[in-house]
Order: structure tokens, then sequence, then C-alpha cells
């Protein structure tokens, strides 16, 4: 039985982490699950699939999590914080560990099990984003296994030859192709988009998202950190790497050779693919996937993006070029921005002028270690608050 432990559990990714796993009870056992403060959702998980532990980082939320299990009857133990979450990252007992917290909230849990040698399933692209050198650095110190799930890079993992090193730009590869679907505002005009709602921003036409990444899908910076990602994960330059846009989110990305091949991964747009091939690699195993009908879906369409309408892309792109902690501060502005929208403090058509003065101010330098890149993170979010904090005051003079 291999022992898998599930960090961030209770969102998009873990959930369908689980229902995969769920599918081969006689191959996969679940040995952890971790979440940052839904201890409703958690009990529901841990009274279903029976792990050794659970871990909440919010006290409240572990003590919550206590006492519905033991009125239930569960002998799953219950840890606290993240350091106990980081303990579930290192566990022997799991072989595999699914890092799927989103945000900087999963760079140290992601850190520990690349440092452990797992077979690390990396949904948290933030963390390759802000410290993708260091990741790497404890991916080749800890000789883990890092399997990329975001459903582009784990596209692009499985056009590529067999035998590659992690961050090494593989032999014969001359581009890197990122399909975007172009979130929910994909055909609408600037206007409407400025004033879009944080309802019609997380209605994504092809995927089911949490919201802050569905928000990054509408202003397409998801697109923009997948490219940073690329760069970290395939090694290469972000020159090498392109975006267009595919509505229909059935090819998942490409990868163009020197000969002129350009192979392709498609698949329904359903997270169970990358996740069933990262657990089984190199086998196959089923993932409840509903299987493509090509002469049913009938023609698949790609575009150039428009970057005049989605300024996150170039923002995206010049961090990648400066690379060091320029990345790290993309990556804190942006999640700064993003919760200002959803809690109703920034119009949408305003996040990408607010990260684009974040950006601004954001010094140059490569990341040192894991207390710079913290730093890094740390004065990003107080400039971005500051920038948000000059806007609302903006707003409250036009209303005035
Ligand atoms: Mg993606």
């Amino acid at each position: 039985m291999i022992g898998v432990a599930i960090l961030g559990a209770t969102g998009s990714i873990g959930r369908n982490t689980l229902d995969v796993l769920e599918r081969h009870p006689d191959t996969y056992r679940v040995v952890s699950l971790a979440a940052r403060g839904d201890a409703r959702r958690l009990a529901e998980l841990c009274l279903r699939h029976r792990p050794d532990v659970a871990a909440m980082e919010q006290p409240e939320a572990a003590g919550e999590l206590e006492r519905r299990l033991r009125e239930a009857g569960s002998p799953t133990r219950v840890a606290c914080g993240a350091a106990a979450i980081e303990d579930l990252a290192r566990d022997p007992a799991a072989l595999v560990v699914m890092a799927a917290i989103s945000g900087a909230a999963g760079l140290r849990s992601t850190l520990a099990a690349a440092a452990a040698g797992k077979r690390l399933l990396l949904a948290n692209k933030e963390s390759v984003v802000m410290a993708g050198n260091l990741l790497l650095a404890a991916v080749r110190a800890g000789g883990a296994t890092l399997i990329p799930i975001d459903s582009e890079h784990n596209a692009i993992f499985q056009c590529l030859p067999a035998g590659g090193r992690i961050g090494e730009r593989p032999a014969g590869v001359r581009r890197l192709l990122l399909t975007a679907s172009g979130g929910p505002f994909l055909d609408w005009t600037a206007g409407a988009m400025a004033l879009a709602t944080p309802e019609q921003a997380c209605a994504h036409p092809r995927w089911s998202m949490g919201r802050k990444i569905s928000v990054d899908s509408a202003t397409l910076m998801n697109k923009g950190l997948e490219l940073i990602e690329a760069t970290v994960l395939f090694g290469m330059e972000p020159r090498d790497v392109s975006v267009v846009v595919h509505p229909q989110s059935i090819v998942h990305s490409l990868v163009e050779y020197v000969d002129g091949s350009t192979l392709a991964q498609l698949g329904s747009p359903d997270m169970r693919t990358p996740i069933a091939q990262s657990l089984a690699w190199p086998g196959r195993i089923a993932a409840g996937v509903e299987f493509l009908d090509l002469a049913r879906i009938g023609s698949l369409e790609f575009r150039a993006p428009d970057r005049a309408r989605f300024p996150c892309l170039g923002l995206a792109e010049a961090a990648a070029r400066a690379g060091g902690t320029a990345c790290t501060w993309l990556n804190a502005a942006d999640e700064v921005a993003v919760q200002a929208f959803l809690d109703k403090q920034l119009n949408f058509g305003d996040i990408p002028g607010v990260i684009e003065r974040v950006m601004n101010d954001a010094p140059g330098g490569p990341m040192m270690d894991l207390d710079a890149v913290l730093g890094a993170d740390a004065s990003a979010r107080d400039r971005a608050r500051a920038v948000l904090a000059e806007y609302s005051a903006a707003a409250r003079r036009t209303s005035a």
C-alpha cells in the first residue's frame, strides 16, 4: 500500500485527489489530511477516508475538528498549526505528498516534502513562483520526485521525453506552449470587465476551482504565474514559453521540438487526470474522467491573448525576465490585490494597476534563502496594502 498525505484536503484539488484514491483502495492509503480552517469539511473527509492524522493550521478549527471527530468516535488523531502540517509532509508513512495548499501559505510544507524526498505532487504553483530555485534545490538535495499537477505543466511533463531532470531544459525542445481558456471575460469589453463582480469573475466557463485561482484566471495572471512556473520547472527562458488562448480547454498544453514536431496532451478539463497521472507515473490508473468524443467536440480554436485587456500577462513576463525575488513580489502583490477584489475593496479593472505599481518598487536580486523569500513576500504585501489604501482614498474622493 502506498501512503498518501494530502495537504489542502478541503480544496478542489484535495477533494479530486481523494476521489481518485477512493477508486484504488488496494493500492493507496490516505495517511494524513491537512487544511487551513474548514473543520466541518475536514471532519467529513476524515470520517470517510480514515487517515491516521488530520491537521488544521488554525487552532480554533483544530479544536472544532477534535470535537467533531471524538463525537463521531473517529480514531483519527488531530494536530494543530503550520509546523504540524510540515511534519505531515515529512512523515515516513507517506511516500506521496499532494501539496495543494494554495498561496504563500503552502510554501513551507511544500519545501518540507521536497527535502524529505517524497513523490511531490505539486499543485501549489505559488511555491514555484515565489521560491522556485529554493524548491528545486530542496528537490535535488532530498532526492524527491516532483510531478506538476497544474494541468498545463502536467501536460508538458507528459509530452517531454522520459528521463529528464526537473529544472533542466530538455534536449531538443524549442518552445513550450501554455494553453489558456481565456477565463470568463474572454469576449467582454474592457469597460464591462472594469466593473465585473467577484461572482462573475469566479464563474469560470470550463474549470471549477477555488476563488483566488478563479480570479487569476479572469485576469490571466494565472497564466502569467504558470509561465513563471514553466520557466522554473522545465529550465526554460521566458521568451521560450508562449501563451495561446484555447477556449475549449481540451488541449492542456504543447511542446514544440526543434524538428518541427509539436506534441500536445488532450483530455476533458478535469483535474483527476493530472492527479491520477502523477500518482501512477510512469504507470496509468483510471481516474473516473469522461473520455473525449472528438467528433462531438468538432473543432478546436486557438488565438493570441489580448494583452491590452489582460495586462497581468505582461507583468508576469516582466517578472519572469527579472527573475529572483521579482517573482516573489508579483505573487504577493497579486494575492493582496485579488483578496481586496474578493472583499469588494477594489474594482476588477484596478487589479493590474495595483500590481504594476507594487512591481515598480520591487528590488531585483536573487533568492538567497527562505528568510529572504519570506522577507520579500512581507515587503511586497506591505507595499500592496499601501497602494490599495491610495486607491480607496481616490475612490472616496471620486464619490464625494
Ligand atoms: Mg493551470
